[in-house]
């Protein structure tokens, strides 16, 4: 086991504190839309920029630091009223990018985590897991009917009450989690007060380029994240969604479910979403994709996760080679960061 983090290490410490007490709008505008040289793209007559949010901090980065704020915001205010200190509770697997977010967050905001992880206690955590962990944050192991039960109930407290008042030993959460000094972050970090956070990253890409030649692309898991995107986007604007998922005969559900977390906001822009129908679905991957993102990295220097931005660079370029966009438009791709969940994966691992 590494040491714990001391005050020596209080540098690094205080950048992430920095971080955490500005706004979505500075973090947004902050980050560079970067134009990138790739030829498979370029030799099309099109322009590749990269929205660098990948790039806040090497430990809080992505589009989970845009979707925590909100929340972050609410649990404050929940405290200031309620005269507790708040605890941050939230949900995710063992690679999970939003706990680890959320550690790193929680950590650098003075307030406790509390993550609830999906499946037994390994006999060695993921490296994800261990960085929660020393940040932290206080782990616990749920089987995945628990996880399944308690991550669907979103902001409600009364089926986690339910739990820990059944005596359930194989919970084994410590008596004092009470649910009223805990504010629970649903899975994924959703509902509108994730949603809010993205919206400066339409503003801010929209301060940064001409958007009316271009399409604003980003990788979607709750879709949460385009909602946002959505949800601050203009008439003349175009966005596309892609699925981290297999969706197959679900896409109008899931397009709707999207629409849905706008909550009757109008939407400026025309959008569309894209499946993994190629990967077979989340977290699946195969050979073709690392390949892809050995040339990928190679070729730009910018690294991708498996998960999310790789899937989706990869059906950018399919699409573009089946003549999807015209000579002229600029593709904008957003980084959403992801890169410590690299770590879960040898074939990237270096020497490999
Ligand atoms: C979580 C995540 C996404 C998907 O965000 P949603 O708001 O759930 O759609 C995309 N990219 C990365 C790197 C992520 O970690």
């Amino acid at each position: 086991m590494r040491p714990p983090v001391t005050g020596t290490q209080a540098v690094p410490g205080h950048r992430l504190t920095l971080l955490t007490s500005q706004s979505p709008d500075d973090w947004a505008l902050s980050t560079p839309l970067q134009t990138v040289i790739y030829p498979p793209l370029n030799r099309l007559g099109l322009t590749l920029k990269i929205k660098r949010d990948d790039a806040l901090d090497h430990r809080l980065s992505g589009n989970k630091l845009y979707k925590l704020y909100g929340h972050l915001q609410q649990a404050r205010q929940q405290q200031s009223t309620q005269q507790q200190a708040t605890r941050l509770l939230s949900f995710g697997g063992y690679y999970s990018n939003h706990l680890h977010a959320l550690a790193y967050l929680g950590r650098a905001a003075g307030m406790a985590t509390l993550g609830l992880v999906r499946g037994h206690e390994p006999q060695t955590l993921s490296p994800t897991l261990r960085d929660c962990r020393e940040q932290g944050m206080e782990l616990h192991f749920l089987s995945r009917q628990q996880y399944r039960l308690l991550s669907a109930a979103g902001q409600d407290t009364a089926p986690l009450q339910q739990l820990l008042q059944s005596g359930d030993s194989s919970i084994n959460i410590d008596n004092s989690l009470t649910t009223d000094n805990t504010y629970i972050i649903p899975a994924g970090g959703g509902g509108s007060a994730g949603l809010s956070g993205c919206s400066a990253i339409m503003s801010a890409l929209r301060a940064q380029t001409d958007l009316r030649q271009a399409t604003v692309c980003v990788a979607c898991g709750t879709g949460t994240t385009l909602a946002g995107l959505l949800s601050a986007s203009q008439e003349g604007e175009r966005l596309l969604g892609f699925a981290a998922l297999k969706l197959g005969e679900q896409l109008p559900a899931y397009q709707a479910g999207i629409k849905e977390q706008l909550a009757g906001k109008m939407i400026g822009a025309q959008w569309d979403i894209r499946e993994d129908s190629y990967f077979g679905g989340f977290g699946k991957t195969r050979a073709p994709l690392f390949a892809f993102m050995q040339q990928f990295e190679a070729e730009t220097g910018v690294l991708l996760d498996p998960v999310y931005t790789a899937k989706m660079l990869f059906q950018v370029v399919r699409l573009a080679e089946a003549g999807y966009w015209p000579a002229g438009h600029e593709i904008i791709v957003i980084h959403t960061g992801g890169l410590q969940g690299r770590r879960g994966y040898p074939e990237l691992q270096a020497g490999h």
